[in-house]
């Protein structure tokens, strides 16, 4: 089993001027194991069947193994990323006060290059990166409202104001800085939603830290196992069975004729309408070899 106490103490430079470091972990592979063992009688040991047998809960969803294994870390995060992290419930937190300290003296900058643009297909999320001389304009602009803020928020705090109160302008860009800690169930559910591509970039980048340079090596076996049956996966739902297993023999106007069904296409005078389901649906059909032409 991996040393844990090689984790510990390491800072992960994420984002400009934000870390992920484990503050402490309780258990390992072999606790996942231990706990699994209670319920399936105790078998055999070998390190092989360790493996197998975290690959099988993971399939099989039997997450109650998985929460006998527990990591703190701390993290330094901008609060609009924060603000994400902190609607996993299932963690305990305790995080920096600005009514009791001063404000984190650090804002995330963006660089000219790092400015993306609203994306089209998805109303939540970004598509490509700006022309870096507009890049240039926003990053020199932003550099002038955090010093704007900077300013005033000083100002505020020589004058005597409350630091509860003169907080109330920082940007959500300043950083904030938290104690985290959470059982290993509950940590692949937040890394699943978080390293997904759908996730922001910058809470994404603490996730894909997280994820790929802690519990990999942390907990290597169940890692494996998430990424295999969780992370990589693919969900099939009923739907898209039906119209795959139509694809596969061939009977494509059978296949259109399901999706219409479902909901799938509908036309206006341009051609097909956009449907969210049908995209995604696509992208699944594409990693599986197969691009549907809807007759
Ligand atoms: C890409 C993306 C976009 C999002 N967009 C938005 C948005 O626009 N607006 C917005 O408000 N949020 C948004 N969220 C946040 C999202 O709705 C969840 O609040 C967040 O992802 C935490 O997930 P969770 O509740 O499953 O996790 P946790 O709070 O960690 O809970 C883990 C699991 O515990 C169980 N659980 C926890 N608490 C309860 C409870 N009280 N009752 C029943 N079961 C419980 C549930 O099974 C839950 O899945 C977004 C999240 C993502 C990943």
């Amino acid at each position: 089993m991996t040393n844990t106490t090689d984790l510990r103490g390491e800072s992960i430079k994420v984002l400009d001027d934000g870390f992920v470091r484990v503050v402490d972990t309780m258990g390992d592979d072999s606790s996942i194991v231990q706990a699994a063992r209670i319920s399936y009688g105790a078998g055999t040991k070998r390190v092989s069947e360790d493996r197998g047998l975290i690959r099988y809960l993971m399939r099989n969803r039997h997450t109650t193994p998985f929460e006998m294994c527990e990591v703190k870390l701390h993290v330094r995060v901008p609060m609009d990323a924060w603000r994400q992290w902190i609607r996993h419930r299932t963690a305990n937190v305790n995080e920096y006060s600005t009514r009791y300290s001063e404000a984190i003296d650090a804002k995330q900058k963006t660089t000219p290059e790092s400015w993306r643009v609203q994306s089209r297909s998805n109303k939540q999320g970004s598509g490509d990166y700006l022309a870096p001389e507009i890049g240039k304009m926003l990053s020199d602009r932003e550099a002038e409202l955090h010093q704007l803020d900077d300013t005033i928020y000083q100002e505020r705090l020589d004058a005597g104001v409350a630091r509860e109160q003169a907080r109330k302008d920082l940007p959500l860009s300043t950083y904030t800085e938290a104690y985290w800690k959470i059982d290993l169930h509950n940590l692949f559910h937040f890394l699943a939603l978080r390293m997904d591509a759908h996730a922001q970039y910058e809470i994404r980048s603490y996730a894909n830290v997280i994820g790929n340079e802690i519990v990999a090596k942390w907990v290597p076996m169940a890692w494996e196992a998430f990424v295999d049956y969780r992370l990589e996966a693919m969900q099939l739902s009923r739907l898209d069975q039906v119209v795959i297993n139509l694809l596969l023999a061939g009977k494509v106007a059978d296949a259109t004729e399901a999706a219409k069904s479902f909901g799938w296409i509908t036309e206006d005078g341009d051609g097909l309408k956009a449907n969210r389901e049908r995209a995604e649906f696509e992208i699944k059909a594409a990693a599986l070899g197969l691009t549907p032409t809807w007759l």
